[in-house]
């Protein structure tokens, strides 16, 4: 069907539009009916609608792509009581990629942030910050946050990448080289392009 709004081709039955996020149809939730069995008198509530189904459709939207549906539901997740501040933490960050997905980088940023308020060491959580403040520009802000993850030994190969770009795009060349070389001695060999680059830049300097 075509969107209405932005007139883009999207899936039939779409709930929202992939393009411009706007809503088309009743989500989940709004067609969720809490199922009211009667045994022998007793009302059962079989089919309440808890934070943790609002994750699994969360979940499931993000798999098919639906990023702005998956919104809908983590958010609704926030309308329960979640006890767990590790969950809470989780669901704020997938919040922040599903943000990021729609190049929100802003609203990521807040969603992440919150994710890490709740539960410190969240360290998925502070990689996808660090790769929302590299969109944003934020290099300072990303190197801080590489550094937590190198604290407390949680450095993968691909960090050290990026930490390279991060440094030459604030012209710490020098440094810049070390981080790409690390990179590629623990494996990440997609640096070796910005690592001949860099050796480059640094000869003409
Ligand atoms: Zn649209």
């Amino acid at each position: 069907m075509t969107c209405p709004n932005c007139n883009t081709i999207i899936p039939d039955n779409n709930i929202y539009c992939n393009n411009c996020g706007i809503k088309l149809n009743p989500s989940e939730i709004d067609n969720w009916v809490n199922v009211n069995i009667d045994l022998d008198g007793l009302i059962v509530n079989a089919n309440q609608l808890t934070w943790g189904k609002c994750k699994i459709l969360g979940v499931e939207a993000y798999k098919n792509g639906n990023f702005y549906e998956a919104i809908e539901y983590f958010g609704e997740a926030f309308k329960f009581e979640i006890e767990d501040a590790k969950e809470i933490s989780n669901i704020y960050n997938e919040l922040g990629i599903c943000y990021g997905q729609i190049e929100d980088y802003k609203k990521s940023l807040i969603y992440i942030d919150l994710a890490i308020s709740a539960n410190a060491e969240n360290f998925i959580a502070i990689e996808n910050r660090i790769g929302v403040k590299m969109k944003l520009g934020n290099e300072k802000g990303a190197i801080v946050d590489i550094s937590i993850l190198f604290e407390n030994g949680k450095m993968v190969p691909k960090m050290w990448h990026t930490l390279g770009i991060a440094l030459e795009n604030i012209k710490q060349y020098e440094n810049a080289r070390q981080a790409y070389e690390c990179a590629i001695n623990e494996g990440y060999l997609l640096a070796a392009k910005d690592l001949e680059d860099i050796l480059i830049k640094i000869d003409k300097l």
